[in-house]
């Protein structure tokens, strides 16, 4: 594995126009809050794949890598463990106009940590599970029902028709 790589400058790899190059790096990816909880990914980078193209008149860059985030469960807070796999690609294009330039990119020099960051982001699920089956936490008890089992229940509310009954104080 690489060395561990916030900024990369893919100047150095001296392509000409044509050319491509795959890396293996280690990019930095800080801890971050998604949904009122804190996540982070374990050691604090991932393992990532950077394909670099240098085209005729710019670059074209790929990066993927796949990250088991830390962090609970959004329904039973357990530790959710949920794998994300990120697959994202830049394009970018002096003098293309402003779509074509990209933002990670400045003078050669790759911000990796910002990509994979922005990137990871875009990649989450709308919601971090320990599994899709998570039946989450009881609402009247807050006990876990993956643990609790299926017959895991609570005594119905007492039927409304009795209360006059119970207001009546036999003394
Ligand atoms: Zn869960
Ligand atoms: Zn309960």
């Amino acid at each position: 594995m690489g060395q561990r790589t916030e900024v990369f400058d893919i100047g150095r790899l001296g392509l000409s126009s044509g050319e491509g190059r795959r890396l293996e790096l280690e990019v930095p990816v800080a801890d971050f809050d998604f949904g009122g909880q804190r996540y982070r990914v374990p050691g604090g980078s991932v393992n990532a794949t950077l394909d670099v193209a240098h085209t005729t008149s710019g670059y074209s860059l790929r990066l993927r890598f796949e990250a088991a985030l830390e962090g609970p469960c959004m329904r039973c807070l357990d530790d959710a463990g949920q794998p994300v796999a990120v697959d994202a690609r830049e394009v970018d294009q002096p003098g293309g106009g402003e779509e074509l330039a990209s933002p990670y990119l400045e003078d050669d020099e790759l911000d990796l940590g910002a990509w994979a960051r922005d990137a990871l982001a875009l990649a989450l699920p709308t919601q971090i599970v320990c599994s899709d089956e998570c039946l989450g936490l009881c609402s009247v008890c807050g006990e876990n029902l993956n643990r609790a089992g299926a017959d895991h229940a609570h005594e119905p509310e007492p039927d409304a028709r009795w209360a006059p009954l119970r207001e009546l104080r036999l003394e």
